[in-house]
């Protein structure tokens, strides 16, 4: 298994990879690319939620105690002295900290199904509902979203199998291979269908795929990346000039 941050870093590198060539392309918004680059970080870290020691959930939670601890307060401000506002904030922060961490603790099983395949699609398929439905956002973008959701997700699965895999050369496969990058569980059938039909169902929720695979899938989308994949006639050609104050290269 591979750690927090090799999933960090490894999520990262890809979408970042995957964010550029759409720079590149020139057909999105800056804006928006980064925030698939940020979806995509997100989704590297999500197969670990069901993990009890996860870091991203501890984070998750812990911001989640202080944000709603906050909104208590503020819902309350004007009732309230400030000693009892306290009081309050650190009841509610106490409660989501601890309460329920532990609640999630006893709730779930590392590498249970939330570890699959299926699981990486189905994020995906939540986030494209999320950003269509709560966000209005475009089709294409919405997709992309998920996309860069499901890529990280799978970046991650890969990064959890390879790291089963014993470098040190006495045995070649670790008990573990296997168990990452699975297409379900066979010791859940029932869940495993679950996952299954729960996916298909999302997939009918979301709005057609259409115009996202015609954008993407499509040659001329990348026409200018290709002809961009090397340096021309200099390297950074520009750049100079634009990190320089124009007072220093020419001065008036
Ligand atoms: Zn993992």
């Amino acid at each position: 298994m591979a750690d927090f941050k090799t999933h960090l870093i490894g999520a990262a590198a890809v979408s970042g990879l995957a964010a550029t060539v759409l720079v590149m392309t020139g057909q999105f918004p800056h804006q928006a690319v980064i925030g698939y680059f940020m979806l995509g970080t997100i989704g590297g870290l999500l197969p670990d939620i069901d993990s009890p020691t996860s870091i991203p959930i501890r984070i998750a939670l812990m911001v989640m105690a202080v944000v709603a601890g906050f909104l208590v307060v503020f819902t309350f401000g004007a009732r309230y002295s400030l000693v009892e506002l306290i009081v309050l904030w650190l009841g509610c922060f106490l409660l989501i900290r601890y309460g329920l961490l532990n609640l999630f603790d006893r709730a779930t099983a590392h590498r249970g199904l939330v570890h699959s395949i299926p699981a990486a699609v189905g994020f995906g398929l939540i986030t494209v509902l999320i950003a269509y439905h709560a966000f209005g956002s475009s089709i294409t973008h919405a997709w992309l979203c998920g996309s860069f959701v499901t890529l990280g997700f799978i970046v991650h699965l890969l990064l959890d199998e390879f790291y089963s895999v014993d470098l040190s050369g006495k045995k070649l496969l670790k008990s573990s291979f296997g168990t990452a990058l699975s297409l379900g569980s066979l010791n859940q059938p029932i869940g495993t269908a679950a996952l299954y039909l729960a996916v298909v169902g999302l997939f009918f929720l979301c709005p057609s795929p259409r115009p996202f695979t015609e954008l993407v899938l499509n040659h001329a989308t990348y026409r200018g990346v290709v002809q961009r994949l090397l340096p021309g006639d200099t390297w950074f050609p520009g750049l100079l000039r634009r990190v320089t104050p124009a007072s220093l290269i020419d001065p008036r």
